[in-house]
């Protein structure tokens, strides 16, 4: 079996591997498509990061270097083990990758995404997606309907990261919106917010293919950040901010533009991930009332379907674009290269390519 393995920064292989064991409580998966997230760019360029680090085991999964890499993915159930009923042979599914530990302080809290112990398949598990098959828990899997294409159930993951900041945000029918980034969670979370009834959606992107994709799905305004003041220009034309602002790339300018660009007593919702220092004064959000939080992921652990049912619905209702965000389709064997190399480059128009192996 052919499987794209992470064995450090810049050493990602595409090799011939056993099939895995199939345990009692797992479902073995053809794999029909896996897209490449900003993620693992990430850890392709800066990793070990949420891979486990050289010498070490993750504490929940056990798994060591090298790791399969792919945790949005999409395929068809090929074997189940002998405990599972939910989901049976010939099923087409997307995965769910996020596994928890269940008995931490948030897992008890029903907070599982912030789970103490998190793994993810695909980047801390002995399966992923970028292989021709992968075998994960019954419980990480969720059906998709005959009426969508298996490839576009690898859209669910990111689709769904994009739906759960827009709930995180609390957002409105009727709310103006701004979205800084627009990157495939930024391209989410402008469908999120369309789907959910936004009136204005102002996306700021320097990239044009990307503000061209923006405005497919639901963007009623671009900006060039390169070109325009972005905050000038909400501003004016919302009678001094939007009522929510998503931060969707995780470095100084972004942030502070997304506080400056919402009303008072406005909500600022970030997703873009940074170790980065982003310089903020207390009046920005004291005086005004301002709000800001975080949203990390989906919900997952016993509700490891919610979120996901909700953007597959959307995908069979045809209020979520995949098509719009997938830029290619490339083989397993071309997966450095045409992949991530070519996602790396500054100039890239791609926003999501799937490998379909
Ligand atoms: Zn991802
Ligand atoms: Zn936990």
């Amino acid at each position: 079996m052919r499987v794209a393995n992470y064995y450090g920064p810049e050493d990602l292989r595409v090799e011939s591997v056993d099939e895995a064991v199939l345990g009692s409580n797992e479902v073995r998966i053809d794999v029909v498509a896996a897209g490449i997230c900003g993620t693992d760019l990430h850890e392709y360029t800066g990793g070990p990061d949420l891979t486990p680090a050289e010498g070490t085991t993750h504490p929940l999964t056990n798994a060591s270097l090298p790791v399969p890499l792919g945790h949005e993915f999409s395929g068809t159930v090929v074997e189940v083990g002998s405990d599972v009923s939910e989901v049976a042979e010939g099923d087409a599914v997307t995965v769910n990758p996020a596994l928890v530990c269940g008995e931490c302080r948030y897992c008890s809290e029903g907070r599982h995404n912030l789970c103490e112990s998190v793994a993810n398949i695909g980047l801390s598990a002995r399966s992923g997606g970028f292989s021709e098959q992968a075998v994960v828990p019954a419980a990480n899997v969720v059906p998709l309907p005959a009426g969508i294409p298996v490839e576009y159930g690898a859209l669910v993951e990111p689709l769904s990261v994009g739906l759960h900041a827009v709930r995180r945000s609390g957002m409105q029918a009727g709310d103006s919106v701004a979205v800084f980034g627009a990157g495939p969670i930024g391209i989410s979370i402008v469908q999120a917010v369309a789907a959910g009834g936004a009136t204005e959606v102002f996306v700021s992107e320097p990239r044009r293919k990307r503000r061209e994709i923006a405005e497919m799905v639901g963007a009623t305004t671009t900006l060039d950040p390169m070109a325009d003041d972005s905050v000038d220009v909400i501003n004016a034309s919302t009678n001094g901010g939007v009522d929510v602002a998503f931060e969707a790339v995780g470095i100084e300018p972004t942030f502070r533009a997304a506080i400056e660009s919402t009303k008072r007593g406005g909500q600022i919702t970030c997703v873009g991930i940074s170790d980065d220092d982003v310089g903020l004064t207390p009046n920005e959000l004291v005086v005004v009332e301002r709000t800001i939080n975080g949203s990390n992921g989906y919900l997952s652990g016993p509700l490891a379907d919610r979120e996901f049912r909700m953007a597959v619905q959307y995908l069979e209702s045809g209020e979520f674009d995949p098509e719009a965000m997938i830029t290619g389709r490339i083989r397993l064997d071309d997966i450095v290269e045409d992949g991530f190399e070519d996602l790396l480059d500054p100039d890239s128009e791609h926003v999501k390519i799937l490998v379909e192996p």
